[in-house]
């Protein structure tokens, strides 16, 4: 049971390299996005605000931001004329560059997007008929090597800053048009009405130049009729080892004034970080996907090589203590099916006899696998999923078999990739013995 757990993480472990916090600009300017209110506040209090003007501007600029989703300073009509250039010499309002959009027959869309420094990641809209889920990725490549996986044969380039995460919901709502339309501006709107005299120095200006409420909300803005109702945190790169980023990134992602996501709505997809996961249900709250894809060591030793630091029974047991799982809130086992791999009905009856041991809370998303150009694998047949499925929902379980979205863009879970290669394990372990022999 825990004798794998002294183990190193097998494979090609590349340290993830620490992610800066604000990506510094050639123009000294600060991007707002991915930062915390508290330190939108501290900003404006050194630029020069007293405190009490910095803790209400953050307040406003805050909403802009993520309510209303503007990107210029021009556009915060309740913030005093004079104050927007002074905002704009300080400060942006990011979003990730877009390199490439997409658009799938079927209505998925992917886009490639780069960071400032230059790295390449992407993310997936999967609109559906109840839904609109937004996949988004939490590194630039990946450390682990699922053998099934194409991101798993990229290296890990860097975590990506909370701006960087938080910056893909922002842009999916820019490309859907999901701001809220610009509320009419109202009498005390257009600041400079409200502005109190002279100002004599920035702090005292501003401090004085805004009716003392922010409450711009008079339009409706509710769940109804959204496009982007979801987020899965199920593109590019492993959430649990970039914790405090992607913490801090659906933080915003759920701050009532801001993107307002409820955090039921959030799907968190981890291969199986133990250590990790009690802090996911403490800190975030989101709920839980698991990578389990195998029931027996050796098979899900070769897809998910971590399941040699942290085996089945003990994520299993972590799984069990998940903080909020209930049969309310059920985690999701995904299951990627592969063809004479992980698919017997011996394998199905296994997965339900473990999901009942741990007497878990569970539902099982049956992925099928989705091609890459020379991945190992093939996906199992139609009618072998469907007996699958059938086994698990008799023990118990809801079983639906995903429907794949967006194959013919590359937008498929397990098949999005940029151009940092990894070798294989497969492909390390040939090269060893062909030098080995030579
Ligand atoms: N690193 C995290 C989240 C990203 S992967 C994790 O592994 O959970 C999102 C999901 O896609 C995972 O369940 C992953 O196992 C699955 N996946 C990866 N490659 C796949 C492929 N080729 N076909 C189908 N699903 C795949
Ligand atoms: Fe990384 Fe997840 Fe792909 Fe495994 S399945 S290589 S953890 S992205």
């Amino acid at each position: 049971m825990a004798d794998t757990a002294l183990m190193t993480i097998p494979g090609i472990v590349d340290p993830v390299p620490a992610a800066r916090d604000i990506t510094p600009r050639a123009d000294g300017r600060i991007d707002l996005i991915g930062l915390p209110r508290p330190r939108i506040r501290e900003l404006f209090a050194a630029a020069g605000l007293d405190e009490k003007a910095a803790k209400l501007r953050a307040k406003q600029v805050f909403h802009w931001l993520y309510h209303r989703g503007v990107t210029d300073f021009e556009a915060m009509t309740d913030i005093a004329k004079s104050m927007r250039p002074w905002l704009a010499e300080r400060f942006v309002i990011g979003r990730p560059e877009i390199v490439e959009a997409q658009h799938s027959v079927d209505g998925t869309r992917k886009w490639l997007l780069r960071t400032a420094d230059g790295h390449d990641y992407e993310m997936v809209f999967i609109p559906d008929e109840t839904r609109g889920t937004l996949c988004v990725s939490s590194q630039v490549g990946c450390t682990l090597n699922c053998t099934f996986c194409h991101t798993g044969t990229m290296k890990l380039v860097r975590n990506l800053t909370p701006g960087e995460i938080v910056g893909q919901v922002m842009l999916a709502r820019d490309a859907l048009s999901e701001w809220p339309k610009s509320a009419s501006a109202s009498p005390r709107e257009g600041g400079d009405l409200v502005q109190q005299g002279a100002p004599p120095t920035e702090a005292s200006a501003f401090a004085g130049a805004y009716a003392a409420d922010d409450d711009d909300d008079d339009f409706e803005y509710t769940a109804d009729g959204r496009l982007l109702t979801n987020i899965v945190m199920m593109g590019m790169g492993e959430p649990l080892y970039n914790f405090d980023h992607v913490r801090d990134a659906l933080t915003l992602v759920m701050d009532g004034d801001g993107l307002a996501l409820s955090k039921r709505r959030i799907t968190l997809s981890t291969s199986g970080v133990i250590p990790m996961m009690e802090r996911c249900g403490e800190e975030i709250g989101v709920n839980l996907a698991v990578s389990l894809h195998g029931v027996r060591k050796e098979v899900r030793d070769e897809l998910v090589p971590l399941n040699k630091k942290y085996g089945i029974e003990d994520l299993l047991q972590a799984c069990a203590d998940y903080p909020g799982a209930s049969n309310a809130r059920r985690i999701t086992f995904e299951y990627v099916m592969i063809k004479g791999k992980n698919d017997s009905d011996d394998d199905a009856r296994e997965l339900v006899r473990l999901l009942r041991q741990y007497n878990l809370p569970a539902k099982v998303n049956l992925i099928p696998f989705n091609p890459w150009p020379g991945a190992g694998y093939e996906c199992s047949a139609p009618d072998r999923i469907r007996s699958f499925s059938e086994i698990v929902f008799q023990g118990g379980f809801s079983a639906p078999v995903r429907t794949p979205r967006g194959r013919d863009i590359d937008a498929a879970c397990g098949q999005l990739k940029t151009a940092a290669e990894k070798k294989s394990r497969a492909q390390i372990d040939r090269e060893a013995a062909a030098a080995a022999e030579a």
